[in-house]
């Protein structure tokens, strides 16, 4: 079987494991019915799905191989340990996805389709692919300048993509784990309760814990922010409330439409966390 084929099923079982980890010992209490949900967060992540099938898999694959043929880029600068270029590769895509993320809350336009993402008033394994296919046309074009610049090769972009799946998969899970176990993984992954604080109402929490895979970029730049264990953060935008606003028709036009302050109540909003 080819290995591309065998990482594609562990993501599948590794997302159905989350999944049942969620319906037996949740993190936190739902907001909205589960299973429509999920099922427009399914709806969303097919077409951010189609879209990147189309223009990131095939672009990224051509551009990595022609970076480790004309050895181009930062990484193919020196001649270094295969096992050294591979930490290397991870690491750098890593920080520079830390820094895209920052950017994507900070720079206007791209928050507009970002923050569809931020309104699902709850948080789980399906939230992790639940990006707006706008923000991942846009994204394509840093990814083409993260392996030109840092000079990625095919099998680190493919180590990278795969480790960043099981990692955004994980973190936006609903899972409760041990609060032991939770710390010591902590150290050096982003977990549930972690990354739950970067999807709270409160925008001081959402300006923190930034980090995709390794917890090191957020503690490098002050941004980390530690987390309780009953984890009592309450998901979501304060302007985006409404299930009204968090249906699919809603979500796709979103980033089209005059944008809400976000940090602010809106006052005739029923806020569906206290309904
Ligand atoms: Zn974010």
């Amino acid at each position: 079987m080819k290995l591309k084929s065998i990482l594609g099923i562990s993501l599948t079982v590794w997302f159905l494991l989350l999944l049942a980890g969620e319906a037996k010992r949740p993190l936190r209490k739902s907001t909205e019915p589960k299973t429509p949900r999920v099922a427009r967060n399914a709806v969303i992540a097919a077409l951010s799905g189609v879209l990147l099938q189309l223009t990131e898999v095939p672009l990224t694959a051509w551009l990595s191989r022609r970076v480790e043929k004309r050895r181009l880029g930062l990484l193919n600068q020196a001649p270094m340990p295969s096992i050294l270029r591979a930490i290397a590769s991870i690491a750098l895509l890593d920080y520079t996805l830390y820094l895209w993320h920052v950017i994507s809350h900070k720079i206007p336009l791209l928050w507009r389709f970002h923050v569809v993402h931020h309104i699902d008033l709850d948080l789980d394994a399906s939230t992790a692919l639940r990006f707006h296919f706008g923000e991942m046309a846009i994204s394509v074009l840093w990814r083409l300048m993260q392996i030109r610049l840092l000079g990625i090769n095919p099998p680190h972009l493919l180590a990278w993509q795969n480790f960043l799946m099981f990692c955004i998969l994980f973190h936006h899970s609903n899972v409760r784990l041990p609060i032991a176990t939770e710390t010591s993984l902590n150290r050096f992954l982003v977990t549930p309760r972690m990354h739950g604080i970067h999807h709270s109402v409160i925008e001081e929490e959402t300006n923190s814990n930034w980090s995709s895979g390794l917890t090191i970029w957020d503690k490098l730049h002050g941004t980390f922010r530690p987390f309780s264990e009953d984890s009592s953060v309450v998901i979501g935008v304060p302007a985006y409330q409404r299930e009204s606003e968090t249906t699919l028709e809603a979500m796709i036009k979103l980033p089209f439409e005059e944008q809400k302050q976000v940090w602010q109540y809106d006052g005739a909003a029923q806020i569906a966390h206290e309904a």
